[in-house]
């Protein structure tokens, strides 16, 4: 296998990871944070790790190397939504210890830029934190996103506001979004005679769901307390069409995103005292 063609960090040999680390420009190394939670009645409980490793791994293949990515850590922070049969849930702090040392053992082989990527809303907060620990520890350059629209709209925004069929409220947790992904990836596990429009969350002035409009304070409740069906969106809106060019703009605009990412230059602390 062509050094420059894996992008499965683990797959390498340490003599492949030590050239890898040398090489320069260096590769940029993803660590995919993701769940194992309810998603409506039609989508299964891999949802989130499916989209996740689905984007990264086609990013990663069209980087040609410049990428490398974890496996994925497949339980997040989730005790909101343990009233569904199947969550898994992970205390709040051991999220945040497991996540930040798996950054900080990447950045102490000498990796300098690093990248969480969050496949589940709750997981944000400790990502953030995580990524801090990390840079506070090392020195080195790591920070979370998250390429879920789901979550956060922004690499696909332009194609969600021109094609989404749902309007709004569509695309939140199990809605158009995740579902048309999923119908794209993995069809085979969508059962779309079962997918419903349920838009869940209580919209307010200061307060709402909808992208892109913002919310002024954040907010989670126990899922079961807003969503009969733990749909919040509208899956049946969902189409694989929109699901293909929802993806093709993640995919684009996070490649994108990681080669941007690597320019921020590694600049030495000054100790004023
Ligand atoms: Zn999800």
């Amino acid at each position: 296998m062509n050094d420059q063609h894996q992008w499965r960090y683990d797959r390498l040999s340490w003599p492949q990871m030590k050239a890898a680390i040398a090489r320069k420009p260096q590769p940029v190394v993803a660590i995919p944070f993701g769940a194992v939670e309810d998603h409506g009645p039609h989508l299964p409980l891999s949802t989130d790790n499916d989209i996740l490793e689905a984007i990264l791994k086609e990013t990663a293949q069209r980087s040609q190397g410049e990428l490398l990515i974890l496996p994925t850590i497949p339980f997040g922070l989730d005790e909101h939504h343990m009233d569904f049969p199947g969550t898994i849930s992970i205390q709040m702090e051991t999220s945040l210890a497991y996540v930040a040392q798996t950054a900080i053992s990447v950045a102490r082989h000498g990796f300098t830029h690093i990248l969480i990527v969050n496949g589940h809303g709750s997981n944000h907060p400790i990502t953030d934190l995580a990524a801090r620990k990390c840079v506070l520890e090392t020195g080195m350059i790591c920070a979370n996103t998250t390429i879920n629209a789901a979550i956060d709209p922004t690499l696909a925004a332009e194609v969600i506001e021109k094609y989404r069929q749902g309007g709004p409220g569509s695309i939140s947790h199990a809605g158009e979004f995740e579902t048309a992904i999923m119908l794209h990836i993995l069809p085979e596990y969508v059962q779309m005679d079962k997918a419903q429009r349920e838009l869940g969350q209580i919209k307010l002035k200061y307060f709402n769901w909808d992208h892109p409009e913002p919310s002024v304070f954040g907010w989670q409740d126990f899922w079961s307390r807003m969503s009969v069906t733990g749909i919040c969106g509208d899956a049946a809106a969902a189409t694989a069409e929109f699901g293909k060019l929802a993806f093709e703009a993640t995919v684009t605009h996070f490649l994108e995103m990681v080669l941007e990412f690597r320019t921020i230059p590694l600049r030495e602390r000054v100790d004023h005292h």
